[in-house]
């Protein structure tokens, strides 16, 4: 990888791109995922490249959601498994979570690499080899996942996921936790906790913020999940967009 300076001014997107192309050089990544990254960047340019109030409330009800689920899982794709493998099997650990490879363009081999690789970084126990369950009101290839992982989970986290797939996971009557850059995507629009930031800051906030709640009783976590505005959160990062294209950024 060519060596970025540090005090590049776009110093943390030009390495998350990198990581990208790393990972479509390895075999994680779709090249899909070239583009989606490339959509990504747009609206987080947009949003000022940080994380905005609303995005951290958003991810603080996610940890909340996730300590207090039964089942609860987080759904990972090439994108992310190249971006944040670390911050993943932390968020696992931090919550209890299981960490199910659950891919749009789904090949045996990227499973198993994508599988191979968190495993390296410290995961253990991946699912999403096993294939034997069918998210209903999808096609064959797009609705795969295993018995044990996504299908049986009561909360489950997915970073950029497809539209159609996030509507069919809360047609489950799943609660949904999705991270998307885009408020307006159909995937941010179809989740219980729209969390609209990076996936390189939100893995790591989430994992914060469960460890912070952890700690915390019942009701606490409780009142973080009551009070937590899915339309105020989306609400707010697209005015937080509209203002960085007047210039705000
Ligand atoms: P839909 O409206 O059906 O959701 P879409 O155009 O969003 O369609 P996707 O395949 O879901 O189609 O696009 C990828 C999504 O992932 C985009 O919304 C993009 O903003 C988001 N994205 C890409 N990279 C990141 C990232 N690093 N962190 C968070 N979100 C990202
Ligand atoms: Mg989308």
């Amino acid at each position: 990888m060519t060596e970025i300076p540090e005090d590049h001014p776009r110093h943390d997107s030009l390495v998350t791109r990198h990581r990208i192309e790393d990972g479509v050089d390895d075999g994680i990544t779709s090249r899909q995922g070239l583009i989606a990254q490339g959509r990504g960047e747009a609206y987080d340019y947009l949003l000022g490249e940080e994380t905005i109030p609303s995005a951290d409330a958003a991810e603080r009800a996610a940890a909340a959601q996730l300590l207090t689920a039964d089942h609860p899982v987080v759904s990972v794709n090439g994108n992310v498994a190249a971006l944040v493998p670390d911050a993943l099997v932390a968020l696992a650990a931090a919550t209890g979570a299981d960490l199910a490879v659950n891919l749009f363009n789904r090949t045996e081999e990227r499973v198993e690499r994508i599988a191979d690789h968190l495993r390296e970084h410290g995961a253990s126990g991946v699912l999403g080899t096993k294939a034997d369950a069918r998210i209903p009101g999808l096609d064959h290839e797009r609705a795969t996942v295993d018995s044990d992982g996504i299908y049986d989970a009561d909360v489950v986290l997915v970073p950029l996921e497809d539209g159609d797939r996030a509507a069919a996971l809360a047609e489950m009557g799943k609660t949904e936790l999705v991270i998307d850059l885009n408020p307006l995507s159909r995937s941010a629009q179809a989740a219980s906790v729209p969390i609209i930031d990076n996936v390189v800051r939100a893995v790591p906030n989430i994992t914060a913020h469960a460890r912070d709640l952890s700690e915390a009783e019942n009701a606490a976590r409780e009142e973080c999940i009551q009070e937590f505005d899915r339309e105020a959160a989306l609400r707010a990062a697209e005015e937080r967009i509209r203002g960085g294209m007047s210039g705000g950024a």
